[in-house]
């Protein structure tokens, strides 16, 4: 018998990984490369990432860095000079004044929210997540041994969660409220008068912590006023993790350095989870960071106003499609667009459409557009878009998707 074989039916996953499906984008992307390969013309249109490279300044900052050595383990949850940026950071762009001890970094965001839960959930602990949502979150949750709870975010509430609905998720068991803003999927975000209501209710709720991922603030539309809660509320401040890191604004995804701001406390403890996992970010990627962060910032607005464009057409050449209908959002690189009007019609296969995922997959099978179903991110029959990518790219998959509605009966 084959040795892998053998190891393979040896092998029994931890119960902790048995409750974490595979993500659906993986799967679909998976499926369109599989196209690809096999010669057909694919686009694309799932990835969470900008199509931009990253800025000469920050490449340029990562190679002095080699060359002058800082090739050792840093500081385990950040060096002095990247906290320092960070601060300045987020004084500079929040109105936030945080000490370097309230400062933490980590191999991206997604380490960040990991830390955070791990040093803080305790099996059977509730964690609030307004959908649709960054599927990460729940499942970081579920690992940390916590509880989900997942609140619908309805299209008429601008997808984003009502004081109503905050209060009633909320038990004596809840300890954090996980919210994004612009949010990855749905594109929208939350001024200040949506904050004020939810800041509210979580003030008359002492035991509930905030964790506020800012992650896309850089990427809003038509003079849209960014503002995040900590610098809302001072009386928050004192129990909110605000989240942010480089890889959306700076195009560094494959960096990975995301950052946060917090309670000493908090930031202690992540960093023990960090200490035994991954000892330090890389020493390289924080050099590139400090430039990222401290170094000129119109390329950060050059970049969005591409975005915008992009934007407009998408949203204006879905609206244009019978059975399909695309809020406008604020901000991040996202539509969020309801396929409602075409479940129940049939394919010229013969197959009825009976759900989003249906759909996305006859975009697939019938004109070799990727899209990921709403359902993914918690909350069907929608489709998301991710926009970062060329626009020519993004008139054929439209002119795609059109010619693949029009099919339809
Ligand atoms: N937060 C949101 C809302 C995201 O969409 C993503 C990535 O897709 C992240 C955080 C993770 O970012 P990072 O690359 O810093 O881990």
């Amino acid at each position: 018998m084959n040795m892998n074989v053998q190891m393979a039916r040896g092998f029994r996953p931890a119960r902790r990984i048995e409750a974490i499906g595979v993500s659906e984008i993986l799967r679909i992307t998976a499926l369109a490369q599989q196209r690809k390969k096999a010669g057909r013309d694919v686009i694309i249109l799932g990835a969470g990432e900008p199509d931009f490279d990253t800025p000469a300044n920050i490449k340029e900052a990562a190679v002095r860095a080699i060359a002058d050595g800082k090739t050792k383990y840093t500081a385990l949850d950040g060096t002095a000079e990247l906290k320092a940026a960070i601060r300045e950071k987020f004084r500079r762009d929040n109105g936030l004044d945080f000490g370097l001890d309230q400062i933490t970094v980590a191999a991206g965001a997604k380490q960040v929210l990991y830390n955070a839960m791990m040093a803080t959930i305790d099996e059977g602990d509730e964690v609030i997540i307004p959908t649709p949502f960054w599927v990460t979150y729940a499942d970081i949750v579920k690992i940390a041994g916590g509880t989900p709870v997942l609140v619908p975010c309805r299209e008429e509430n601008g997808f984003r969660l009502t004081a109503e609905d905050l209060e009633c998720a909320i038990t004596p068991r809840t300890r954090w409220l996980m919210l994004n803003s612009p949010s990855n999927p749905s594109g929208a975000a939350y001024a200040a008068e949506h904050y004020h209501p939810l800041i509210e209710v979580l003030l008359r709720h002492p035991q509930v912590w905030l964790m506020i991922d800012d992650m896309y603030e850089h990427i809003v539309y038509d003079d849209f006023a960014f503002v995040t809660p900590a610098a809302l509320e001072p009386q928050l401040a004192g129990r909110t993790l605000t989240v942010n890191g480089v890889s959306k604004a700076y195009a560094m995804t494959g960096w990975r350095i995301g950052y946060a701001g917090g309670p000493a406390p908090l930031i202690a403890a992540m960093a023990i989870v960090q200490s035994q996992s991954t000892s330090c970010p890389s020493s390289i990627s924080q050099a590139a960071a400090v430039e990222a962060l401290a170094g000129p910032q119109a390329i950060v607005g050059e970049r969005c106003q591409s975005f915008k464009a992009r934007r407009d057409l998408v949203v204006e050449a879905l609206n244009a499609i019978e059975g399909i209908s695309c809020r406008v959002p604020e901000g991040a690189f996202y539509t969020f667009a309801s396929c409602g009007g075409l479940i129940g019609k049939t394919t010229p296969d013969g197959v009825i459409l009976d759900s989003d995922h249906a759909f996305t997959d006859y975009l697939l099978r019938s004109v070799d557009v990727a899209v990921v179903p709403g359902s993914a991110f918690g909350l069907g029959p929608y489709f998301r878009i991710s926009y970062a990518t060329s626009t020519g790219e993004l008139q054929e998959a439209c002119r795609r998707i059109t010619a693949a509605v029009a099919r339809l009966s």
